[in-house]
């Protein structure tokens, strides 16, 4: 399918980016990826995003797992292109639903009834085991969202980046994964200067990150940075000049 990319599979892990648009606000819309990792009977799903991406992000998930075996949702940030289905995915699936403490009572707004079906991340991140393996909640705050996560899964190295690494791509078929790093940046660099708060932040996730070995970013607009383009990226972020730096 053509809105499906697989970026690992070794046989028992495997992570799938989606790429749901509401193809009707083709003009005004942003470009979403939707994220989920599978591990024999057992699933995470990331940054699922709005309403209007639902029916096929369900159709997808039942398609690869089965709903019900959906252990976790997880939501990098509170934006709509990232938790406004909360209330659909919290009644359709038995998830544990995890999103940064500081957005939790905000949830209801979206929907959301049970606050209980809530994990709230502390500021400092969490580890949870997966399978054989591990995810890591990594800090991202400020980068755009004062509570805000990245998402680091062991067995397939890929850091699950939220708005960091965002490319404003007016739909998804230019291209999934970037071949020419310094022509892509033109796509990212006004987004972040604006949308990223400082470069005392950028600095401080781009050292925890690199604590992780790490063979893919992948960000929830746009292409996926791989190999070379990971440490590019990084190096990048590291010295970005953005939000107040600038303001
Ligand atoms: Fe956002």
């Amino acid at each position: 399918m053509e809105n499906e990319t697989i970026l690992y599979d070794d046989g028992v892990h495997k992570c799938i980016m989606f790429s749901f648009d509401d193809e009707e606000q083709a003009e005004s819309y942003l470009a979403v990826n939707q994220f989920l990792i599978i591990q024999n009977n057992s699933g995470i799903l990331i940054d699922p995003g709005s309403q209007s991406a639902f029916d096929e992000m369900y159709d997808a998930v039942e398609r690869h797992l089965g709903v019900d075996k959906l252990k976790y949702v997880f939501y990098s940030h509170q934006d709509p292109d990232v938790a406004g289905s909360i209330a659909e995915w919290s009644v359709s699936s038995p998830a544990k639903i995890i999103i940064s403490g500081l957005w939790s009572r905000f949830m209801s707004h979206y929907g959301l009834m049970d606050l209980d079906r809530i994990m709230a991340l502390p500021d400092q991140g969490a580890k949870i085991n997966f399978g054989e393996n591990y995810i890591q909640f990594i800090p991202a705050h400020f980068l755009h969202s004062p509570g805000n996560f990245t998402v680091y899964d062991s067995r397939s190295k890929i850091v699950f980046s939220g708005d960091i690494g965002a490319a404003v791509m007016p739909t998804h078929n230019i291209y999934k994964e970037i071949t020419d790093f310094e022509s892509h940046l033109t796509l990212l660099e006004a987004f972040h200067k604006r949308y990223m708060a400082g470069n005392n932040f950028t600095k401080k996730w781009v050292h925890n990150v690199r604590k992780y070995e790490v063979d893919m970013i992948a960000p929830q607009h746009g292409a996926i940075f791989k190999g070379e383009d990971v440490k590019k990226f990084l190096d990048w972020f590291e010295t970005l000049q953005c939000g107040g730096d600038i303001m």
